[in-house]
């Protein structure tokens, strides 16, 4: 590996997202002789994982995971999982380990027992596309935000289809109320205003789209990929739901750096234990709270209300307050269902997460950026 001619894991894979601090984590993996790579795709025990190789630096190989075994399955190798892969197997390549995750986005499985199935991981962005050319439901777009708040990643929202509205000024307004602390921005696919700023902004970070059906993701993947990667949705079911027609993989390098994934199973997500996101998705009514005269205070008829007080002056609206205590249930209800061990683990690999994404984050962004917490 010292002639030059092998391209170096720490340079190959640096369009799909590596550094120094993977380069490290990866070291007592790559003593053992595994290649470093990351999953791009991921189906039924077997993953497609872009490894060091060939002409172009890059090769993706098809994986066997040992989760195959494990019956854990926030164990089981997602997309944007970085692996250590052992090409030598007569029987073709397999995933020995996975680098602990920066972040991840988890889905509660719809079984009774309700479990966790990771869907997406190390994601530094999560981009909320939301359609203005439909009405603004502000509550949804509060439940997005808590979801990317909980996997660590940092929220942003892109407001697409700009072309179809003449004046975007109070949409714009009306998100950011219901999003503080995020970047809220217009893009139009169609006409490529705002397109190559969101790109700018993803260069060098792995990021997730999430939005519904429809509100043009695939195509703003494409334009940001400038090539037609994601097949966008023509046909639609008679629900009016449309269908899923992606075919390719599912996490792309964008050509200004810095990766995107698009994986169908993130569409549709739900609330999964979003106790810490949902805090910081309401840090401003977090803020107020903390100014009420009493701290057992429940925001109904108390003196000194700081939160009664911002609904009196219009400072804070009342919907708002009102998604986050539906949040808040409905959270609530989801952690009662869900197994306990479960639970202290997920808050514990997220502690640790959140530290380390911190971390990362200041040092992708140059440490110029906004602190998140
Ligand atoms: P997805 O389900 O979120 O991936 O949405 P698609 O990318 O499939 O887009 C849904 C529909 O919105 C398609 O008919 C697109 O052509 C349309 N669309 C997407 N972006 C824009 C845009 O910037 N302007 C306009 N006018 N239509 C768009
Ligand atoms: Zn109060």
């Amino acid at each position: 590996m010292k002639n030059g001619t092998v391209p170096q894991p720490s340079t190959a894979l640096v369009a799909y997202g590596w550094d120094s601090l993977l380069d490290s984590a990866f070291a007592p993996h790559a003593e053992r002789g595994l290649l470093p790579g990351r999953v791009v795709r991921v189906d039924r025990g077997l993953c497609d994982v872009v490894v060091p190789g060939g002409a172009d630096g890059t090769v993706t190989v098809r994986a066997d995971t040992e989760d195959v075994f494990t019956r854990d399955p926030m164990r089981v190798a997602c997309t944007g999982d970085w692996a250590a892969v052992d090409t030598t197997p007569v029987t073709g390549p397999a995933v020995r380990a996975l680098l602990p995750r920066r972040t991840t986005f988890v889905r509660s499985t719809s079984s009774k027992r309700s479990e966790g199935q990771v869907l997406a991981a190390n994601v530094d962005f999560a981009v909320i596309a939301v359609s203005i050319a439909a009405e603004l439901d502000l509550g949804r777009l509060e439940r997005f935000v808590s979801l990317a708040w909980t996997s660590g990643a940092q929220p942003m929202v892109v407001l697409t289809k700009a072309d179809l509205v003449p004046d975007t000024t109070y949409l714009l307004a009306d998100a950011r109320s219901a999003a503080p602390g995020v970047d809220v921005r217009v893009v139009s696919a169609a006409t490529g205003d705002g397109v190559a700023e969101l790109a700018q902004a993803l260069a060098g970070v792995t990021s997730v789209l999430l939005g519904q059906s429809g509100a043009g993701k695939s195509t703003l993947t494409n334009a940001l990929l400038g090539r037609e990667a994601q097949e966008v949705q023509a046909i639609r079911d008679s629900d009016g739901k449309g269908r899923h027609t992606t075919t390719t993989r599912d996490l792309l390098p964008l050509p200004g750096g810095g990766v995107v994934i698009d994986t169908p199973g993130l569409r549709g997500v739900g609330l999964w234990d979003a106790d810490a996101g949902l805090t910081q998705a309401f840090s401003d009514i977090e803020d107020l709270a903390g100014r009420c005269r009493f701290q057992d205070c429940s925001h109904t008829a108390e003196p000194g209300c700081a939160v009664l007080a911002a609904l009196e002056d219009g400072s804070l609206a009342y919907r708002r307050l009102d998604s986050y205590r539906k949040l808040l249930r409905e959270n609530a209800w989801i952690a009662s269902r869900t197994d306990a061990r479960l639970r202290a683990e997920m808050r514990r690999e997220w502690k640790q997460r959140s530290a380390a994404g911190r971390e990362m984050y200041e040092r992708k962004r140059g440490g110029g950026h906004r602190k998140v917490y």
